[in-house]
């Protein structure tokens, strides 16, 4: 058997191998902190269950719908952005995929073909260059630092684009930084983008309703909404309805190319997973405050807890303010620990080492920051129960100040 070279070269997932490796540790007896998590640990709305379980007792709730969603849900969907974006969706078309992952691989398979030049900004979201690679694309990375909150320069980014750039990924809010991009350079990315008619932009939005620190996300379209004529904007329910398992996203944008993704789904998926598409019609965008309000507390006490023991320990210098999502980017080179890394080379990435030292010597799982494009790094995860986060943050800390 010959596998194809295509898949041959998809890199495993670094999430699953650490978290293996958790699982393994765990089973010996060990005490594990697992901070790997990329999704929230807790079930959806009651009413959203309900809703669920209401349409358990209709047979189009098992049938197959339509290959690019049920009609009304994409309306609903086309309104819930644009009234929480504001902005004018009258022109577009709105797909609804087999998860956001699912949206933005249906788009790169309708947009790229190979040598096509996509730019990313790091810290990027893991799959983006695997997804882009697997149709032969060519990925060209902007980078960033802890020193500019991991917001990579607007300079930077115009040197990164030229004629060959098909497509640009903006993912604010970030995995793996949990900071969304601020209004001004949002303003600025715009100015830029009209200065290259020919990008086109993909704005994953995923974690939109995840904002526990102010301002809430701007984005480029609305300071230059003919950019719309170009973006997809990606969102689901994946993050802020605690249901990453049930498998649905959606795609906004130009309704040329939302016809050519649904014909690509129809013919490698089918319409998406009926009986939650149903049930979505059902939910109230409104519900999300009620949901997201005790979660979101939940998150920046994390986030506090994090900042105020780094500040004891006089590690100050590793933080920044998160403010969405549910991650935090530790920067090792900013601990006393890394010395022995630095020492072995500058431009080395030893995170994946550093990760699996920490998880054999302490228990305590995050995922390496490397493979989301920002070297040295590893991303804690916000959303455990505040004790064993105290309790694998204060292990953290004494690794890190070895
Ligand atoms: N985009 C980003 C930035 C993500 O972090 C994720 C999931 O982790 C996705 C998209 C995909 O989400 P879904 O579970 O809806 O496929």
């Amino acid at each position: 058997m010959k596998i194809s070279s295509r898949v041959q070269n998809l890199n495993e997932s670094i999430t699953l191998k650490l978290n293996a490796r958790a699982v393994e540790l765990a089973e010996e007896g060990r005490n594990i902190y697992n901070l790997t998590a990329g999704q929230l640990p807790f079930r959806p709305a009651k009413k959203f269950v309900q809703y669920l379980q209401f349409e358990l007792d209709f047979l189009k709730s098992f049938q197959y719908g339509p290959a690019g969603g049920l009609e009304p849900l994409r309306e609903k969907v086309i309104q819930y952005i644009s009234k929480t974006r504001d902005i004018n969706l009258e022109a577009a078309g709105c797909l609804v995929s087999n998860g956001g992952k699912s949206v933005i691989n249906n788009f790169l398979a309708t947009m790229i073909d190979p040598g096509d030049e996509v730019v990313l900004l790091a810290p990027y979201w893991v799959s983006y260059p695997e997804m882009v690679e697997l149709y032969g694309g060519k990925c060209k990375v902007v980078g960033s630092s802890i020193y500019d909150s991991f917001t990579p320069s607007l300079e930077k980014l115009e040197e990164a684009l030229s004629d060959k750039t098909k497509v640009l990924f903006v993912n604010s809010p970030n995995n793996p930084s949990g900071i969304h991009y601020d209004e001004q350079w949002m303003e600025g990315l715009a100015n830029l983008l009209l200065k290259y008619p020919d990008v086109f932009i993909v704005s994953d939005e995923i974690y939109f309703e995840l904002i526990y620190f102010d301002p809430k996300p701007k984005y480029f379209y609305q300071f230059e909404p003919a950019l719309l004529e170009r973006t997809l904007i990606c969102d689901g329910v994946s993050k802020s309805m605690a249901a990453t398992g049930l498998r649905i996203g959606y795609g906004v944008g130009p309704k040329d190319l939302i016809k050519a993704m649904e014909k690509l789904q129809g013919q490698t998926a089918s319409g998406p997973n009926s009986l939650v598409q149903r049930a979505l019609l059902h939910f109230k965008e409104e519900a999300f405050d009620q949901f997201l309000g005790p979660i979101k507390l939940h998150l920046r006490d994390n986030a506090k807890l994090l900042k105020e023991k780094l500040n004891d320990a006089n590690l100050g210098a590793a933080w920044y303010q998160p403010r969405s999502a549910f991650y935090f980017l530790i920067d090792f080179k900013r601990l006393p620990f890394y010395h022995t890394y630095s020492e072995r080379g500058v431009n080395e990435d030893y995170s994946l080492e550093i990760c699996e030292r920490i998880l054999n010597e302490t228990g305590v799982a995050m995922v390496p920051g490397g493979s989301f494009g920002q070297i040295n790094t590893g991303r804690i995860s916000l959303v455990l129960e505040k004790k064993p986060f105290e309790e694998a943050i204060d292990i953290l800390i004494t690794f890190f100040t070895a």
